[in-house]
């Protein structure tokens, strides 16, 4: 029997996927690819992942021995706020698929993705792992939160009644090249190097929407691929593990703005549009359990990683997701 491991990564186009692929390819340590490893990237147009009967024509098709599960609808506050029902009933078909489709396939291990927004709304700080059913999420985001919970309440039952090697991972905010620069349905860091951009080059007002007060903690998209490699290669539990820079590295939204002015050059001012929503004030994460098995990672610098991002934008502008085209 062949030793292949064939890794199925689920939304493979998207700003996380595209990261894996970017690791898989680029990294010449220990998180590039390994030999006897085969990588498939999976976009929407090999399936709708909504679909049962699509999912299993592609797991028939590629056999997978692992899975790394990153398809969802995503989207920033605005986007959830508009979309509750769609966020809820899109990703808690698309899990299920997989998740099913993926024991049925004896696969060995797959490592989903949920996010910090599942975590409760009403909390004690820094949140932990052990977190995430203790009490209802925040108003914005219910629907996608309440969808992404189920995947660890899955991963347990098929852990329990059959043995499966279902995980997953928790990353804080992420942002990155391959992002999801649209105006208005994207992440505040995509949002907002797009509307920067468009102020430097037309002259425009640039506005933050909110007070600018909420905190985040952000984790670069190629800092996160490393770690989703070595989770897939590595992490034997099948509780979530939160993949998170530190608490002293959370940042308000100003401090967002103000380092997306300095990469992109923009020498105006800029205002607060107060009418917009602020979401969730805080969501701060504890890292320690990461920490603990990997002392040693380095996260790539806040202002350097929103450099990166920003020339990406620039760079591939005409084809990048603007909403545009
Ligand atoms: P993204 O850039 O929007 O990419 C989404 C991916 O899912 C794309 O490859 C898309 O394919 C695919 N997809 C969406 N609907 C699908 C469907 N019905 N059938 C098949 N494929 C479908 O998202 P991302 O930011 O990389 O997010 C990846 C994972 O990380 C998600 O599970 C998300 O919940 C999680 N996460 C993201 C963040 C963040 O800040 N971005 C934070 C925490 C967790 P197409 O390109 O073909 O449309
Ligand atoms: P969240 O962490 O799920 O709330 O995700 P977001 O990436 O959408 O971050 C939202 C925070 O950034 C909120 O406090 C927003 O008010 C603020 N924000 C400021 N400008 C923007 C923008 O252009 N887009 C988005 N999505 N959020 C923005």
């Amino acid at each position: 029997m062949s030793n292949e491991k064939v890794i199925l990564v689920t939304g493979g186009s998207g700003l996380v996927g595209k990261a894996i692929e970017w690791v898989i390819e680029n990294d010449n340590g220990k998180y590039g690819k390994q030999e006897g490893e085969k990588w498939i990237f999976l976009t929407s147009k090999d399936g709708d992942l909504r679909s049962a009967e699509a999912t299993r024509a592609i797991f028939e098709k590629y056999k997978p021995t692992h899975v790394i599960h990153l398809a969802a609808l995503v989207g920033g506050l605005f986007k959830n706020m508009k979309y509750k029902l769609d966020f809820l009933r899109d990703n808690l078909l698309i899990n299920d698929n997989i998740l099913h489709t993926a024991h049925e396939h004896k696969v060995k291990k797959v490592v989903s993705c949920l996010s910090t927004c599942v975590f409760p709304d009403k909390t004690t700080y820094p949140i932990d792992e052990t977190m995430i059913h203790n009490g209802p999420p925040h108003e914005s985001n219910f629907g996608y939160a309440y969808a992404k919970r189920l995947i660890d309440t899955q991963n347990k039952a098929y852990h329990d009644q059959f043995g499966d090697h279902f995980t997953s991972v928790i990353p804080t905010n992420v942002f990155g090249p391959h992002d999801n620069y649209d105006l208005q349905d994207s992440h505040v860091i995509p949002g907002l190097v797009h509307k920067c951009y468009l102020a430097k080059k037309n002259g425009t007002p640039f506005a933050v929407a909110g007070t600018g007060k909420p905190l985040r903690q952000f984790i670069y998209s190629r800092d996160l691929a490393k770690l989703f490699v070595w989770v897939l290669r590595e992490y034997e539990e099948i509780d979530p593990i939160i993949l998170s820079v530190g608490e002293k590295d959370e940042v308000s939204i100003k401090d967002v703005a103000d380092a997306i002015v300095k990469s992109v050059g923009f020498e105006g001012d800029y205002t607060f549009d107060t009418s917009k929503a602020d979401g969730q004030y805080k969501k701060t994460a504890s890292n320690a359990k990461l920490m603990k098995y990997l002392p040693d990672f380095q996260f790539t610098p806040f202002e350097v990683a929103v450099k990166e991002s920003t020339e990406w934008f620039i760079q591939n502008y005409d084809s990048a997701r603007t909403g545009n085209h």
